[in-house]
């Protein structure tokens, strides 16, 4: 059985000041653990977090039934359509010139993929948008699960190193190529300014004391080295639009949920400067829309929830326009930051 041990007060801020957000959310993602929790806001800084959660020592069960999703690899060329083929010529020159990734030059299609912007944001979000070629720079992807982002980036010249709770993800990797650890920041606790890029994807708000991973980061960092961070936005129209039933929330495992202003301010704490907003991709509101529909109606989100409902359809068009006006209200943030 999950233990829940109590917060009290603002994770992000140390506020107590708060008012609920929504009560008795169950495990409706996974549908892993049995219980309910409550989500409060901070009303010092917007954060929301969970009071109170799973300790530490059995959060462990909420993950048993929790997978991570791996690319697959990207079909052949010659299955593709024309339309197809010309995409992946004109992205094959981009992410070669922009990431050094192993693809076939093409400095024409490089300049012309820049130009489609929808496809652009979603290859640099898949690139995390590095900080260009790897050139035998180091880089740290914490929470790696198997290590696909790791090898793509190995693909693209950095020397990469992983680690992730999950025993299996991380044998998983080695299997494939790329060191791994298991654990968390702990492991790495005897080094410091070892990397040129760290990433946390979809993980700050899995942890019970983000500041202090932040602390971390920054020491593991070296000077000037870049920390890249995606998570949900509590702020999102998509919050706004379903509520409880917000693919984001994913209680219990989501233990803090960040709005822009939150999360920066928490990187300057921990001594990070140059916080900049780096742009998201067109679909996300689609993509987690879908998965909050079916959640409202009982459903398991993951896989091929159905399609949206013709009125919901056009009011997350009209969700994607705004986040791409209002960048504070997009569904996730994708923010990098300077040791
Ligand atoms: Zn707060």
């Amino acid at each position: 059985m999950i233990r829940n041990e109590p917060v009290g007060a603002c994770p992000v801020c140390g506020s107590p000041a708060r008012e609920p957000l929504h009560r008795e959310l169950p495990d409706d993602t996974f549908r892993a653990v049995p219980g309910t929790w409550t989500l409060w806001r901070c009303q010092a800084c917007g954060s929301a977090y969970l009071d109170p959660r799973p300790d530490r020592a059995t959060i462990g069960l909420a993950y048993q039934r929790y997978y991570t999703h791996a690319a697959g690899p990207a079909p052949a060329a010659a299955a593709l359509s024309w339309r197809g083929r010309i995409r992946r010529r004109l992205e094959d020159g981009y992410l070669h010139q922009r990431y050094g990734a192993d693809r076939p030059p093409s400095p024409v299609g490089a300049w012309l993929y820049g130009l489609l912007l929808p496809y652009r944001h979603m290859a640099d979000v898949l690139h995390r948008h590095l900080p260009g070629p790897g050139g035998g720079r180091t880089l740290l992807d914490i929470g790696c699960g198997d290590g696909a982002f790791l090898r793509q980036a190995q693909a693209c010249g950095w020397q990469v190193e992983g680690i992730d709770p999950d025993p299996q993800a991380a044998a998983e990797g080695l299997r494939r190529g790329v060191q791994i650890r298991t654990g968390g920041l702990e492991t790495l606790a005897q080094r410091e300014a070892a990397f040129d890029v760290i990433t946390l994807s979809h993980v700050i708000e899995h942890l019970h004391d983000p500041a202090a991973a932040l602390a971390d980061c920054h020491r593991l960092l070296r000077p000037g080295g870049q920390l890249w961070i995606a998570t949900p936005n509590i702020d999102s129209g998509g919050h706004a639009l379903f509520g409880r039933h917000w693919r984001g929330l994913e209680t219990p495992r989501h233990l803090v949920l960040f709005n822009e202003a939150s999360l920066r301010r928490l990187l300057r704490e921990a001594g990070f400067r140059g916080v900049q907003r780096r742009p998201s991709q067109l679909p996300e509101p689609f993509m987690l829309a879908r998965s909050s529909q079916a959640l409202a109606q009982g459903l398991p989100p993951h896989d091929a929830p159905p399609p949206l409902a013709p009125a919901l359809r056009r009011l997350v068009w009209w969700l994607a326009l705004q986040g791409w006006l209002r960048p504070r209200r997009r569904e996730f943030l994708y923010l990098v930051a300077r040791r």
